[in-house]
């Protein structure tokens, strides 16, 4: 496994686990698994569960499985399947062996409820979906019992043998438990275990036309795994007393459930289905839009999966839900990205700047550091010529106050090479707008500041000539405000510019072999990768994938 020897925080997890494996409660074993539902991709929140799980089972030495609680065929497909496998990877991550799916259990766990009906936990029910739901009762009122409790063991076994065999139609027959309709707890008031759905199942096929419940398929597929450490939300925390008494009435191994607050990240959203809703709806362009908070839009984004593991380890684990500031994930990419990207000149929204007593046809190569962070990256020459592209912001004819770039009769030294001092610029007849600069240069002042000259201004510049050509692409949260879950309706809060392409962007040469996926820093302006799937040969396409301002390093101080 690719992991950076993070020094690992204590926390409640860590404590419990090395308890258990102190006393050998496990026969000093630990078996994690992570549970993902194929019914979409996974996202950061997921992450911080994967790095919990594959994490622990690291740190004791056990392992951990990787296991599709693929139980609902209506809402599972193979693409998910096959998306979560290759985000698990890609985060660094292996299970091994140990990948398994609730399907392969659905015979044992038949084999299991038919059990629980011969001992007479277990009945087949009449009510309809809406009955149940009304008999329920609710947190402040007892359940009513179904009429359909009393059944006989016999009648219980026929029945279900029959629901099996797809004689009842969808909705007219359940499994329930029987357990206690008067509980405080809803989850066992009677819970139930199996529903009929003439659906096709991405892997069983037709073989089956009732399926398990989650409840009653999770924590016995754990047990059937070994599993000695379940962790997960502490949504499920009331499903505990459950999931001990279905596996105490089978007498079966019995694995510690563990539960830990959920990830939240403000400016996004997280549900599955609210993510499926901004795919299916065109409100995204995928589920791998790098706006989205999933693992494969955070990766065509630019994220690393360091990045992320350092993220996961920094928030923590609690048991208290709370909203962590997606400032806080930026900050974690650009601390890698700092270390590990080479620095390159790129010219966002170019405006042309000449050197007038700089010889036509003449080309310079000047020497430019790949990364100052770690001088192993060494340098590369960047040429240098009289016509060059530099950004519209770096220029300005009536400059405000301390502006030190580029203004009539201003002087500002042009990166890594000369100081250039602005003598006129070339306005379009038309409108007004300058659309050259026109400047000198200092022939004796290349490089560093070897003549003690000083200049406040440095820009970035690309030779006009040798320039490639890009589309950039920049990204905003995808919502305009901290928690759109809280919205009335969450897809008005959408930020309207959380996009913005844009064309004919000026990049230096050494960028001709940027392959898809790898990644930049763009000097003064942020860190930005190759789109992985719109980037070619003939048209280079970057993504930003975060600013270079960190506005989480300044909430920390603040906080200090
Ligand atoms: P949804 O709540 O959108 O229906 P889910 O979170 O239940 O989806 P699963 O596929 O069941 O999706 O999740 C797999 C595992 O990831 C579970 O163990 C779950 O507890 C964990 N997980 C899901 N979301 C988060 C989150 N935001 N933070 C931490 N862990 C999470
Ligand atoms: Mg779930």
């Amino acid at each position: 496994m690719t992991q950076a020897a993070v020094p690992k925080a204590p926390n409640f997890i860590r404590q419990l686990v090395a308890e258990d494996t102190r006393t050998g409660r496990f026969g000093h074993r630990v078996v994690t698994r992570f549970p993902p539902e194929p019914n979409g991709y996974l996202h950061i929140g997921h992450a911080k569960a994967i790095c919990l799980d594959f994490g622990i089972a690291q740190e004791f030495g056990g392992r951990c499985h990787l296991r599709f609680d693929d139980t609902n065929p209506t809402k599972e497909s193979q693409e998910y399947v096959d998306s979560i496998k290759g985000d698990v990877r890609w985060l660094g991550f292996d299970w091994g062996e140990h990948l398994y799916y609730a399907s392969d259990y659905f015979e044992q766990l038949y084999t299991w409820a038919v059990q629980l009906i011969n001992g007479g936990q277990a009945y087949v029910d009449d009510l309809t979906p809406e009955q149940l739901r009304e008999y329920r009762g609710t947190l402040t009122e007892p359940g009513r019992e179904s009429p359909c409790r009393t059944r006989s063991i016999e009648e219980n076994l026929d029945l279900f043998g029959r629901m099996r065999a797809g004689e009842f139609d969808e909705g007219t027959r359940t499994l329930r438990a029987k357990i206690d309709m008067a509980s405080g707890n809803l989850n066992l008031r009677d819970p139930v275990m199996y529903r009929i759905r003439k659906a096709t199942h991405h892997r069983t096929g037709d073989t089956w036309c009732i399926y398990p419940t989650y409840d009653w398929a999770h924590g016995q597929s754990d047990s059937i795994e070994g599993v000695t450490h379940s962790l997960c939300t502490l949504e499920y925390e009331d499903h505990r007393p459950l999931y001990d008494w279905f596996l105490d009435q089978l007498g079966i191994h019995h694995p510690q459930q563990i539960e830990f607050a959920r990830l939240s990240l403000s400016h996004t959203v997280m549900s599955k289905r609210k993510l499926l809703e901004l795919v299916e709806g065109g409100l995204v362009s995928g589920w791998d839009d790098p706006r989205m908070p999933t693992l494969a839009g955070l990766r065509r984004r630019g994220y690393t999966p360091e990045a992320i593991r350092d993220f996961a380890e920094r928030i923590g684990v609690a048991k208290a839900d709370n909203l962590v500031d997606i400032a806080h994930l930026e900050h974690c990419l650009r601390e890698d990205l700092n270390r590990r990207t080479p620095r390159v000149m790129a010219v966002l929204r170019p405006l042309k700047l000449v050197i007038e007593n700089y010889r036509e046809g003449q080309v310079e190569e000047v020497e430019a550091v790949n990364n100052p962070e770690d001088p192993a990256m060494g340098t590369r020459r960047v040429p240098f010529s009289r016509v060059l592209w530099i950004e519209q912001d770096d220029f300005r004819e009536t400059p405000p106050p301390k502006y030190f770039r580029l203004s009539p009769d201003a002087e500002v030294r042009l990166r890594y090479a000369y100081i250039v001092k602005c003598t006129g610029v070339v306005k379009d007849p038309r409108t007004g707008e300058v659309t050259e600069v026109r400047c000198s240069y200092d022939p004796t002042s290349r490089g560093g500041d070897a003549q003690g000259r000083k200049v406040k201004g440095t820009i970035h510049w690309v030779s006009a000539p040798h320039a490639l050509e890009a589309e950039v692409r920049l990204y905003d949260h995808l919502f305009s405000v901290p928690k759109p879950d809280e919205a009335e309706d969450w897809t008005s809060v959408l930020n309207p510019h959380s996009l913005t392409v844009l064309t004919g962007c000026r990049l230096e040469p050494s960028l001709k072999a940027a392959t898809p996926g790898s990644r930049y820093q763009f000097e003064r302006q942020g860190y930005f990768s190759v789109d992985s799937v719109d980037s070619s040969p003939s048209r280079l396409v970057f993504s930003r994938a975060v600013g270079l301002r960190d506005t989480w390093a300044k909430i920390e101080k603040g906080g200090r």
